[in-house]
């Protein structure tokens, strides 16, 4: 697979035809450029090529294609994801169909404990880790129902991230599990948060410990890079990666430009930087053969600087001698990985919009460039709408 990775990137990072700054001479024509090779350029790019017959450049400013998702072989030979756990989970059947057409899959389930007190117990909050924090011995659904009502606090309108967990279990679970990592998180309280925030991780009262309950959780089998090699290997595709947007836009003819980038970036921050959490990632690698019982850890105290660890053997099912994890440190500063989700990020945005939405041939789509906390299968289906809209002709259209 490590070889397969290596002959298929340097076959799409051939030379230009002619000398040129960026990878792409002033002559060059294509029917459209594609910015950014993660989810949403490259679903965008195969449709574009595979079912309208255009010619397509797909740039990227990174050293590789698959965006965050991008996943390879480590030093050890252990296949990690640079930027953080990615697992694949959706009820779109849509989207898994797409998808199925460039991998096969590894069934897997993804498990989560946090770190409290010295246990390791599961997340989301369910009724193991009710037992586990209290020393209990709820046997039922309903008893842990009880359990969580009578700790429950009345919230008149749940509008905040906040009041999402606080009306659910109480505040000394949300304390617990969710105060400390979401100040971590975002550097602001749940309080200043939208309640979608914390709305993804709910509150369970069975013993369910799966942290998603898609129809469809898997891996791609061969991993997320083989995957989207397979993806852009069309004739009418090229591939240029370590290429940015504003070494190539005056020196290539298009007819339409698909941008997934960062939206205030594109205008050249205007109306201002629209808020974007980053994440520093620490890689390690350890001589035995397991770290930790499941592929993440959380640590909700605010006294530790990581959110989670994750070891990539429980997602990929690798066997090998040796075991590869990450750290997650955020951030505000460094690359854009998660738009802010509040009412005054979201009022910069509409700005951004608007602008972009008068761009006659620019169409913006993805996590950045729609400013959307979106998951991979939903930026998937973002991409195939928005091909949808542009007609098999290819022409503008904008993201939902
Ligand atoms: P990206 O993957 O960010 O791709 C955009 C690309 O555009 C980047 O490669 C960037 O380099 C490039 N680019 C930007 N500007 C320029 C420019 N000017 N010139 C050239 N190139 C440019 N989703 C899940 O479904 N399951 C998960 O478990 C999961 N875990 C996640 C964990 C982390 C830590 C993070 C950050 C995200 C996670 N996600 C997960 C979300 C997932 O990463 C996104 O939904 C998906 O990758 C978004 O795809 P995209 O194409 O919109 O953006
Ligand atoms: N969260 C938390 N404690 C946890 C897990 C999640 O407080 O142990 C909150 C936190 O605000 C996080 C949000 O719930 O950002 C969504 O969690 P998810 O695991 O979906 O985040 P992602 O995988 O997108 O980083």
């Amino acid at each position: 697979l490590a070889a397969r990775h290596a002959a298929t990137r340097a076959a799409n990072d051939e030379a230009p035809a002619a000398p040129s700054i960026g990878g792409a001479s002033r002559s060059e024509r294509f029917d459209a450029l594609v910015v950014g090779a993660g989810f949403a350029g490259a679903v965008l790019a195969e449709r574009l090529a595979s079912q309208a017959g255009q010619r397509v450049l797909v740039i990227d400013r990174r050293d590789h294609v698959a965006g965050n998702a991008y996943d390879h072989f480590d030093a050890a030979g252990v296949l990690v994801h640079r930027y953080g756990p990615h697992i694949f989970h959706t009820n779109s059947q849509r989207v898994v169909d797409y998808l199925s057409r460039f991998t096969d899959w590894r069934p897997y389930e993804h498990r989560v404990l946090a770190s409290v007190e010295d246990k390791l117990l599961p997340m989301p909050i369910n009724r193991t880790t009710v037992n586990g924090l209290y020393g209990l011995d709820l046997r039922s659904d309903a008893e842990a129902a009880a359990f969580l009502a009578a700790r429950a606090e009345p919230v008149a309108e749940i509008r905040s991230a906040e009041d999402v967990v606080v009306s659910a279990v109480g505040r000394h679970l949300y304390e617990t599990f969710f105060r400390g990592y979401t100040r971590k998180q975002w550097g602001l309280d749940p309080s200043e948060l939208d309640r979608s925030v914390t709305a993804r991780v709910p509150t369970r009262v069975d013993t369910d410990d799966r942290y998603f309950l898609d129809r469809f959780q898997a891996m791609p089998a061969e991993g997320y890079t083989a995957m989207f090699e397979r993806m852009l290997d069309h004739p009418g595709i090229t591939v240029r990666t370590g290429t940015d947007y504003r070494m190539v836009r005056e020196r290539i003819e298009v007819g339409h430009t698909v941008f997934t980038g960062p939206v205030d970036e594109f205008f050249d921050h205007r109306f201002g930087k629209l808020p974007y959490r980053s994440l520093a990632f620490r890689h390690e690698t350890h001589d035995r053969p397991q770290f930790q019982p499941v592929g993440v850890v959380n640590y909700p105290d605010a006294a530790i600087p990581h959110t989670r660890i994750t070891e990539y053997k429980h997602l990929t099912g690798q066997r090998h001698a040796k075991t590869s994890i990450s750290y997650e440190v955020p951030s505000e500063e460094g690359e854009p990985y998660y738009p802010v989700p509040r009412e005054e990020s979201r009022a910069i945005y509409r700005r951004y919009e608007a602008l972009a939405n008068a761009m006659p041939n620019v169409t913006f789509v993805g996590r950045l460039a729609t400013y959307r906390y979106y998951n991979m299968d939903q930026v998937v289906a973002q991409a195939l709408a928005t091909f949808e809209r542009m007609g098999s002709a290819g022409g503008r259209a904008s993201a939902a």
